[in-house]
């Protein structure tokens, strides 16, 4: 279950399913990505806070220059710059991953067992490059994770009521999972598609159960999060955090 904690005196939002290390998601409190650097010394400070938060410096905050590709790219120490990566698996306790969303559905896997995980972003472009998917069968494949160990957040993203989506869009994220019935509705002619919980779907399908759905919209919930539809294509972005312990 989802609730909010405090950073500084500022919302962050964390699930219970996720202990053990720090994984949540920030709020428009706390913005560490501004696209059109209007707000850099912003961003300075909340950057200051959160690697003092998570014990780290601040040159090992990783955000990668996401593109809404299927790259997924694993951290190394010492290296801060991700290009063209949209997923970043992490295996070190030095670093901290951040990726930035507005509307867009932020995920964080976690593997308890092997203390690994990795920060996901999955766009509907994302989404229907199953990237999330993919960024589990490689835990799974290169680093020994299983399923059943693996737990999934999926936070804070615009809402099944919310997003509305074109026809091809729709035919390429109904390819993704083998039961897409549950996951769009057609209300006056126009199709509406369920992000978190496809996303969701693609998890469970590879057998990872455990996944807690963030109940915010970036749209509905916009007090707290940025949307880039419903704020005219906003620069300002909240993150996915996960950091090891
Ligand atoms: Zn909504």
């Amino acid at each position: 279950m989802f609730y909010f904690d405090k950073v500084d005196n500022k919302k962050i939002l964390k699930s219970d399913l996720i202990k053990n290390v720090q994984a949540f998601f920030t709020t428009r409190e706390i913005c560490i990505c501004d696209k059109s650097e209007f707000l850099n010394s912003e961003i300075e400070k909340n950057k200051k806070i959160m690697a003092s938060y998570l014990g780290v410096e601040e040159n090992d905050l990783i955000c990668p220059v996401q593109t809404h590709s299927a790259n997924i790219q694993i951290a190394q120490e010492n290296i801060s710059a991700y290009p063209d990566t949209d997923a970043i698996i992490l295996t070190n306790k030095k670093q901290a991953v951040f990726l930035n969303f507005a509307d867009c559905t932020p995920i964080i896997l976690y593997d308890e067992k092997q203390n690994i995980g990795a920060v996901v972003h999955a766009g509907w472009k994302g989404t229907a490059q199953s990237i999330v998917s993919i960024t589990a069968k490689k835990l799974i494949n290169d680093f020994n994770s299983n399923v059943e160990n693996i737990a999934a957040l999926i936070g804070p993203a615009i809402c099944f009521d919310c997003y509305n989506v074109g026809e091809e869009v729709f035919t390429q994220l109904k390819k993704t999972v083998k039961d897409f019935e549950d996951l769009y509705k057609v209300i006056d002619g126009k199709i509406y598609v369920d992000l978190k919980n496809i996303n969701k779907k693609q998890l469970v399908e590879l057998g990872i159960t455990k996944v807690d759905i963030c109940p915010y919209c970036t749209c509905c919930n916009n007090e707290y999060f940025y949307s880039y539809r419903k704020e005219n294509r906003t620069n300002l972005r909240h993150s996915a955090v996960l950091k090891l312990i």
